[in-house]
């Protein structure tokens, strides 16, 4: 479940081939303006000799003759933006075009890894969950609402299933979407098997993953046995076992972080009394903390209070947006077809 070595280097060489890309496109543009703008190549001379100039004075301690230089270098570099200006390039030729402004393309911020690192771990996570196959399938324009009876009602709204989903259920979604910035709010999918609770929330956690957030998409069945092994490993006594706890522990802080956690089919799972309180401890923290999560399940909220302990599903059904999924099994649906 959690991230090897193997695949952390992985990531490591991913920014390493990234940086010497960009270095050598710029070593190639200002090859090219070297050849092609005489003015740039004599004031790159220039600020060449001044530069190292200014490294002597340094190493003799000559303060004054530094001032002056600083200044003219500062003043050549400008005359060579300038250069490049006229010539009609961009001002930005001879800057890197990074993936990531905040790190840079290096993976860490003053030592911590930047919020792109941890993306990539979570998607390798979720390759292993086959997050990324499925929002590839599973978005927003290949949601179809012909799976949804026109001519059923809901019970109570006096409007067909389609109508339900088409006016409430996806404008809230895009609502969810639109507001996530600002407030990243809860949301629980409820009903039967097959209406699409699974494919909706991989059109949401796709489309937050376009916009750069943390996704985490986890079944509930492998949340819990997280949860148990994490229990189980806190005594841990071989090395083989403990890198597997630091790796676990590593993996349990990004469920307890990432912006965005989809908790799948939650019923399903087998708990025991020690992952129904780790349960609630992680619906707590991420409250705390308000970072969003989507729980879908097939359990009515009655049922819900049947198998969670009160305070856990007090915790859900006061603070998460219930969206109940009504319809016949699509996937029946799609096997007639
Ligand atoms: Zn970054």
């Amino acid at each position: 479940m959690a991230l090897s070595n193997t695949e952390y280097n992985a990531i490591l060489r991913e920014y390493e081939a990234l940086q010497a890309a960009e270095q050598q496109v710029i070593r190639e543009r200002k090859a090219e303006l070297n050849r092609v703008l005489p003015a740039y190549r004599e004031t790159e001379q220039k600020i060449a000799a001044r530069a190292m100039e200014r490294y002597l004075s340094r190493m003799q301690g000559d303060e004054n003759g530094l001032n002056g230089l600083e200044e003219e270098l500062a003043a050549l570099e400008t005359e060579k933006l300038e250069i490049l200006r006229r010539a009609g390039y961009p001002v930005d030729y001879l800057r890197p075009a990074y993936r990531c402004e905040t790190c840079r393309d290096t993976g860490f911020v003053d030592g911590k890894k930047c919020r792109c690192f941890r993306q990539k771990i979570i998607a390798r996570l979720c390759r292993q969950g086959r997050l990324a196959a499925s929002i590839e399938r599973e978005n927003f324009d290949r949601f179809s609402l012909d799976y949804y009876s026109a001519a059923r009602e809901v019970p109570k709204l006096g409007m067909s299933e389609r109508a339900y989903m088409e006016q409430l259920v996806l404008p809230q979604c895009r609502r969810y979407l639109e507001n996530f910035d600002r407030e990243k709010g809860n949301l629980l999918f409820t009903g039967k098997p097959g209406l699409g609770k699974t494919f909706l929330s991989h059109c949401i956690a796709g489309e937050l993953l376009k916009r750069g957030h943390t996704v985490l998409y986890l079944s509930a069945e492998e949340l819990f046995s997280l949860l148990a092994a994490t229990q189980w490993r806190q005594r841990a006594e071989s090395d083989e076992e403990k890198i597997k706890a630091r790796e676990e522990k590593e993996f349990r802080e990004y469920i307890y972080g990432c912006e965005f956690l989809i908790i799948d089919d939650l019923g399903t799972e087998f708990s025991n009394a020690f992952t129904t309180a780790a349960f609630f401890s992680l619906l707590n923290e991420r409250l705390l903390s308000r970072l969003g999560t989507l729980i879908s399940t097939n359990l009515d909220p009655k049922q819900l209070k049947a198998q969670y302990t009160e305070r856990s599903t007090s915790r859900i059904l006061g603070e998460y947006d219930i969206l109940p999924f009504y319809g016949s099994d699509i996937r029946a649906q799609k096997r007639r077809q």
